[in-house]
């Protein structure tokens, strides 16, 4: 049997429901689903690796043809790798489009076998990112319904550790301005 394997990529930082409902689909498309976890993105990430793993690992444990692995490097050596030949990538919005239509274009060229598939977002979720989650949480708001429940503590700690450091510093003010 020709077995179709995927590779989802992405940051993950961390999962979201829209993230979520990407592989949901996608996993029903292919015979096997990767969800390929960048280690060093080109962009600081709020979570670790590990975490960022331990999140997608607990959130797609019910769906049995998906797994989750770190990569770091080209993608394209991550799929040989793995004898994938499927990029999935999601659609939000037609400002991710540039960007996706570039890295499909460039990804072809360095694997001329690999073929890209977008599949557009749910409505639900065409103005989530993980970046907005993270500055919701930040502010204490509900985020519970754009999130996996799995990822709900990995943000409350983020949360605490950032209220303390903002605490910590302003502690620090206050002292500096009673030496004057
Ligand atoms: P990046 O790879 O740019 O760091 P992410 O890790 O956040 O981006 O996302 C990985 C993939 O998931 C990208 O193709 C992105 O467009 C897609 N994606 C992110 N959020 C959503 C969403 N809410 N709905 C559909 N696709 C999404």
């Amino acid at each position: 049997m020709n077995k179709k394997i995927a590779v989802y990529p992405g940051s993950f930082d961390p999962v979201t429901n829209g993230h979520l409902d990407i592989i949901t689909r996608s996993s029903e498309l292919f015979d096997r689903l990767i969800v390929g976890v960048l280690k060093n993105t080109s962009k600081p990430c709020t979570f670790a690796i590990s975490e960022r793993i331990a999140m997608l690992a607990s959130c797609t444990r019910g769906i049995n043809n998906v797994y989750v692995a770190g990569f770091d490097g080209l993608l394209v050596d991550f799929m040989k790798q793995h004898k994938a030949r499927v990029i999935v990538r999601g659609l939000r919005a037609i400002s991710d489009f540039e960007y996706e239509f570039q890295m499909a274009l460039m990804n072809r060229n360095l694997y001329p076998q690999v073929e890209t598939v977008f599949l557009m977002t749910d409505e639900h979720y065409s103005y989530l990112s993980s970046s907005i989650v993270k500055e919701l949480a930040g502010f204490n708001a509900d985020i519970k319904s754009f999130v996996p429940r799995s990822v709900m503590p990995y943000l409350n700690k983020q949360r605490t550790a950032r209220a303390k450091k903002y605490s910590d510093s302003s502690k620090t003010i206050v002292k500096k301005r009673r030496k004057h």
